[in-house]
């Protein structure tokens, strides 16, 4: 409240601090010895009384909670020691009905015409408080709603941050298909109540067009506030006596209801109640109950996106394996005709056209090509279900190496293979098949990712304990972003739109090496060559007895 001027100015300098003692809206208490000697009207209201008469001559401690006390009389006598107390400090007062609240003491010494005498000056913090307590709540609320994509999940932590520090007991109501609701959580503080609640949500469904309650705010998208719930609002809800008799033993006695939105759209309500013991909610409460609808709303959902992009992947991955699956017995047989075309054309009686000669060995070709793109993506199906297996023999790595080089070697234009191979055998423990396959995947993207041509090498070194295959091409090389992601499926990384993949290769080559018990990693940097490097424990024979 502003004071007119023209007032103040005209009183004497004793009427004029008199008013400002009066007015001023931070409560001011004098007190001699802890013993309140006078009070203005703001220390007054904010401490619940009426006339100060009422607490002139009682004692200080009378202000604060009982919890606060002990602290507020050791800093009286630390004072009275001749001990540096900070003099303004936080404290925990009491009103007169015995309701606490957080006040902000400042205490200064004054020289009254009788003596020494003590000021403190108070201000009510309560709403600071609050509001600090609501910006911690919702910032850990929002750490519980990302902690789970899952949606259920989501709803269930959701119940247990509101429950007790924003309400007794709260349901979530989400709205369904056809535009009724279903009850997808419930929660009561008391694990007695929690079964009246459980007994509500399998007994009871509020209709769609109920006036009231969650419904309403599905319907409309507009909260509800209903500060003091009374018997008669409960009879109009209740759909029979059973019903009645449920909320009734619920203790309803505040409630708020709100909406859970996302994208600008209803999906759902939440609802707060509170039994009789707490104080009922207010338009403040509403408001923030609104805000954590919103935040509720956001995670439900991502994790609503995330379980139809889960899903979106897991159709992927079923049609890729049956399309593989249904593939597969026509390559059989179209390879099987077209080598069966080959081997004709060789024949010494028949004599193809150049041209005859041509189509038929890239049927052949192209059939080999299929039947290896069928196989990765019938690997890649047994990866996901676990059952991609090895059966491992001794084996020359060297030997292996020095065949893969040679054979590759024969169709290369502008690339060099180049084998950097020891003298000795490099014996592991492996599938040849598969490490044939892995090995062959490597030396065909060092190629393949070489576009202009350039030298690949293919470097074997045994240790104490392993075999290191390093193959190195010269080529485009790998962005530092995508090598993380480079042995997950379908991962492509961003400068290889030009050049044909299905982004399968790499994922089968990880899980294969480590079946073989070895490791698989790449060093490369982009526009000058990548070398992925394969480690294999080297074979040690069993010891005979
Ligand atoms: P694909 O080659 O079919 O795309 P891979 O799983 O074999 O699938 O490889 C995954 C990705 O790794 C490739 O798309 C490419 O981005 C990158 N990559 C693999 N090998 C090389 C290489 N030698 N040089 C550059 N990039 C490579």
């Amino acid at each position: 409240m502003l004071t007119t001027p023209d007032v103040v100015t005209a009183l004497s300098d004793e009427a004029q601090l008199n008013t400002i003692f009066a007015r001023s809206p931070v409560g001011i208490c004098i007190a001699r010895n802890t013993i309140i000697l006078n009070a203005n009207a703001a220390l007054l209201a904010m401490f619940g009384y009426e006339d100060v008469a009422q607490i002139r001559g009682r004692s200080l401690v009378d202000l604060v909670a009982p919890s606060a006390r002990a602290a507020l009389t050791e800093r009286a006598q630390r004072r009275e020691r001749g001990e540096i107390v900070p003099n303004v400090y936080e404290i925990i007062g009491m009103r007169q009905n015995g309701s606490t609240f957080p006040y902000i003491v400042a205490v200064d010494t004054i020289q009254l015409a009788d003596g020494i005498a003590s000021v403190a000056f108070c201000t009510d913090i309560s709403d600071r408080k609050r509001a600090e307590d609501r910006l911690r709540f919702l910032a850990e609320s929002s750490i519980v709603l990302a902690s789970s994509l899952n949606y259920h999940e989501t709803i269930r932590n959701v119940t247990t941050i509101i429950v007790p520090s924003l309400a007794d007991w709260c349901t979530v109501d989400m709205r369904t298909p056809d535009g009724g609701s279903e009850r997808v959580a419930v929660f009561h503080a008391d694990p007695l109540k929690q079964h009246v609640l459980e007994r509500i949500r399998t007994n009871y469904t509020l209709p769609p067009n109920a006036a009231m309650g969650y419904p309403a705010v599905i319907r409309t998208g507009r909260s509800i506030l209903v500060p003091l719930v009374t018997l008669s609002e409960l009879r109009q809800v209740a759909l029979d006596q059973e019903h009645l008799e449920l909320l009734v033993s619920l203790g309803v006695y505040s409630m708020v209801f709100v909406p859970i939105s996302a994208r600008g759209v209803t999906i759902g309500a939440l609802t707060l109640g509170l039994s009789e013991l707490r104080a009922s909610y207010t338009s403040e409460d509403l408001a923030f109950a609104e805000e954590l609808g919103r935040r509720v709303g956001q995670a439900v959902d991502n994790g609503r996106l995330y379980q139809e992009a889960q899903d979106a992947i897991a159709l992927r991955d079923q049609f890729l394996m049956l399309a593989a699956h249904e593939l597969r017995t026509p390559i059989t047989s179209l390879m099987g005709y077209a080598q069966w075309l080959v081997r004709q054309q060789q024949a010494a009686e028949y004599m193809p056209t150049e041209r005859e000669r041509r189509a038929t060995e890239t049927i052949a070709f192209q059939a080999e090509r299929l039947k290896l793109l069928v196989n990765t993506l019938l690997d890649v199906s047994r990866v996901e279900q676990g059952r991609l297996m090895v059966e491992r023999t001794p084996l020359d790595l060297c030997a292996l190496l020095r065949r893969m080089v040679d054979d590759v070697q024969t169709i290369l234009h502008i690339h060099t293979v180049v084998g950097d191979l020891p003298a000795n055998p490099v014996i592991v423990l492996g599938d040849v098949l598969r490490l044939e396959q892995v090995l062959q995947n490597l030396m065909q993207n060092a190629i393949k990712y070489s576009p202009r041509g350039g030298e690949v090498r293919v470097r074997l070194e045994a240790t104490s304990t392993h075999a290191r295959v390093a193959v190195t091409d010269q080529g485009i090389g790998i962005p530092e972003v995508a090598q993380e992601r480079l042995f997950t499926r379908f991962f492509r990384a961003p400068n290889v739109a030009d050049i044909g993949g299905l982004g399968l290769g790499l994922q089968l080559a990880k899980e294969l090496i480590e079946l073989h018990d070895g490791t698989i990693e790449v060093v490369s940097s982009e526009g000058q060559g990548s070398t992925f490097t394969v480690r294999l424990p080297l074979y040690s024979p069993p010891i005979e007895e």
